[in-house]
């Protein structure tokens, strides 16, 4: 293949420096007057980019936002799951641990003895929800900011998975 001859202001640069500089100068000052409408709280226009202030100024959030889990209680407090193992079985990432006990009322087969997430491993696919059939475990608590120090501290066991509770948030997605 020929190599493209370049010309003679393209070999000294300096028109193509001009050129760029032009164009970050632009994005430069539309995003000032945004930033500036923004503040004096006008209308911001749409192509021009405005940093939301994280984290005193939020995102809204979907109703269909995969957050943290939790597990889903029963009347009396008890987890609905029933340790079925289809959540665990599902789990592309292998990283939900579930020890089934006997439950101790006979219409219920099982119940976890124990069931741990390793949110460290998880990819928040969501898979586990949809494969649960007793709807015991859900992704919808809004909890987006969980970091930890230790990898331990992002092991979520039954009891923590428990005490989460569903999300609340405005008809403009604000979480309440
Ligand atoms: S969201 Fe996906 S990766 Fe995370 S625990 Fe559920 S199935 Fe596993
Ligand atoms: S799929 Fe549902 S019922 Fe079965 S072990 Fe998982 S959370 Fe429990």
């Amino acid at each position: 293949m020929r190599k493209e001859e370049l010309t003679f202001w393209e070999q000294i640069y300096i028109p193509q420096i001009y050129e760029g500089l032009k164009v970050t100068a632009r994005h430069f000052f539309k995003n000032m007057k945004g930033h500036i409408a923004r503040l004096l709280g006008k209308p911001v226009k749409d192509d021009e980019t405005v940093t939301i202030q994280y984290p005193e100024e939020r995102r809204p959030l979907s109703p269909r936002l995969r957050s943290l889990h939790r597990l889903v209680k029963r009347a009396d407090g008890t987890p609905r799951c029933v340790a079925c193992m289809m959540c665990e079985t599902i789990c592309p990432a292998r990283c939900i641990y579930i020890v089934a006990a006997e439950h101790p009322n006979p219409d219920i087969e099982k119940r976890p003895a124990r069931f741990d997430i390793d949110l460290g491993k998880c990819v928040f696919c969501g898979y586990c929800v949809e494969a649960c059939p007793e709807d015991a475990i859900r992704m919808d608590t809004g909890i987006l900011e969980f970091a930890a120090y230790t990898r331990q501290d992002m092991i979520y066991t039954m009891e923590r998975l428990l005490a989460n509770e569903p999300m609340k948030i405005t008809s403009q997605g604000q979480r309440l």
